[in-house]
């Protein structure tokens, strides 16, 4: 029997409240127990003194590009960044080729994360047929196949009444529909966000009034249906009006937001003279924009951190910044950025931040992990506050490099990740 002591760590667990120095006992990949001065009896023996060891982060939303893009990324390059990065499961965005939307290929992903995966692997299926907008797709064999939601992510539903029928479709299963919010015709062309800034360089914009509009429709469908909602990589003030109206009001609706939406701004595209690494999809947004993201986040209006880690090839990126594709990695860099620049920078209590990244993406869709409590899945991940280092793409696990955060000095980052009870990671620099 393989046993693990954790000793000596700040041990944090925001789902039980703890935030105290604490041995953790693993023993066949569940946490056996957690407390003062646990006996070794027989187990290995880690001294992590000077770490803090938190369940298992969870990445809501990660693209794998497996099946179909492997020159991109692949469920086993994926899954090391994720490990590096700090997290112990991702959730897989079904915009593959061939699309995730049929139980035989939910099965080939699962088959293929549990041989090459460091880290948990779960699937989504798509809303709808292709991600055509039209058709649903098969519900319950997606969910028998191990699909933890549903999501046209990449894309919007455009009709209203689609998303109405998929809201009460998941419903039936208990599962929730991740919606990528973009009003398609009012994001025809556009390469950036909507304002000044556009304007200056001459780029096509998209307002940030097309996101809050998709958010506030189907808000009311989930209210109408009494379905679940989860709003994807939301950047608008608006969309976190409507989310915490719709909140108040009872509608079953969450939120997440990724580190790019929280640390830059348009302003980004114009200093980085179109660094094509700027272009993602919601693009980054206003300054108003970004402080009423980061509020929504300190108020809990938004429940997580999502990476939307997005690899692309050189290839894909070094074109016109209005030919480039959309999104950036973010396995690697998420942690280190909300360690400094919302812990660091004193804006959010390290529990909190921990919460946003395990506990509450874990209650969004209901996944094992999220807490250390006895008996659950012995998936943690350890920080080092003390660390300093730069971002270095050249160094990255993923397969892909595109990212605006090289170059960033950040304190505070991932030292181990432990999936299992075995050590899918350790921090060798
Ligand atoms: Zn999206
Ligand atoms: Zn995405």
């Amino acid at each position: 029997m393989s046993r693990l002591l954790l000793k000596g760590g700040r041990v944090i667990d925001p789902a039980q409240g703890l935030d105290a120095t604490l041995d953790v006992m693993i023993a066949e990949g569940t946490i056996e127990e957690v407390g003062p001065r646990v006996q070794g009896r027989g187990a290995q023996v880690l001294e992590v003194k000077g770490l803090v060891v938190c369940p298992g982060f969870i990445d809501l939303h990660t693209h794998l590009r497996e099946p179909g893009r492997e020159d991109k990324e692949t469920i086993a390059t994926g899954t090391r960044a994720a490990a590096a990065g700090g997290f112990t499961a991702v959730c897989a965005m079904p915009n593959t080729d061939p699309v995730n939307d049929t139980a035989g290929i939910t099965r080939a992903i699962v088959e293929r994360a549990r041989a090459d995966g460091a880290v948990r692997v779960y699937p989504i299926g798509a809303i709808t047929r292709g991600q055509q907008g039209e058709e649903l797709a098969e519900y319950g064999d997606l969910k028998e196949a191990g699909c933890v939601a549903f999501s046209d992510d990449g894309k919007p539903v455009a009709s209203a009444r689609v998303m109405r029928r998929a809201l009460e479709y998941a419903k039936a299963f208990d599962l929730a529909i991740i919606d990528h919010c973009e009003e398609p015709t009012l994001a025809e062309k556009a390469c950036m966000n909507e304002g000044p800034v556009s304007t200056v360089l001459g780029l096509r914009g998209q307002p940030a009034a097309g996101e809050a509009i998709m958010v506030e429709r189907d808000v009311l469908l989930a209210e109408l249906v009494g379905g679940r909602v989860h709003i994807a990589h939301l950047s608008a003030a608006a969309s976190v009006d409507a989310v915490r109206r719709g909140k108040a009001r009872g509608v079953r609706v969450t939120a997440e937001v990724t580190p790019h939406h929280l640390f830059l701004t348009d302003e980004a595209v114009r200093e980085t003279g179109y660094d094509t690494n700027t272009k993602m999809n919601p693009p980054l947004r206003s300054e108003a924009d970004r402080e009423a993201v980061l509020a929504g986040l300190r108020d809990g209006t938004i429940d997580c951190i999502a990476t939307d880690h997005a690899p692309h090839t050189v290839d894909d990126k070094k074109v016109e910044y209005d030919h480039a594709a959309n999104g950036i990695v973010g396995l690697e860099t998420a942690v280190a950025l909300c360690l400094d620049r919302l812990v660091g920078a004193g804006l959010l209590e390290l529990p909190y931040l921990v919460a946003l990244l395990s506990a509450n993406p874990a209650r969004v869709l209901g996944l094992p992990g999220g807490t250390l409590a006895p008996g659950s899945p012995a998936d943690l991940t350890l920080l080092d506050l003390a660390k300093k280092r730069q971002v270095d793409p050249t160094r990255f696990e993923s397969r892909s490099r595109n990212t605006p955060f090289g170059g960033w000095i950040l304190k505070g980052w991932p030292a181990m990740t432990i999936v299992a009870g075995r050590v899918a990671w350790k921090d060798a620099r």
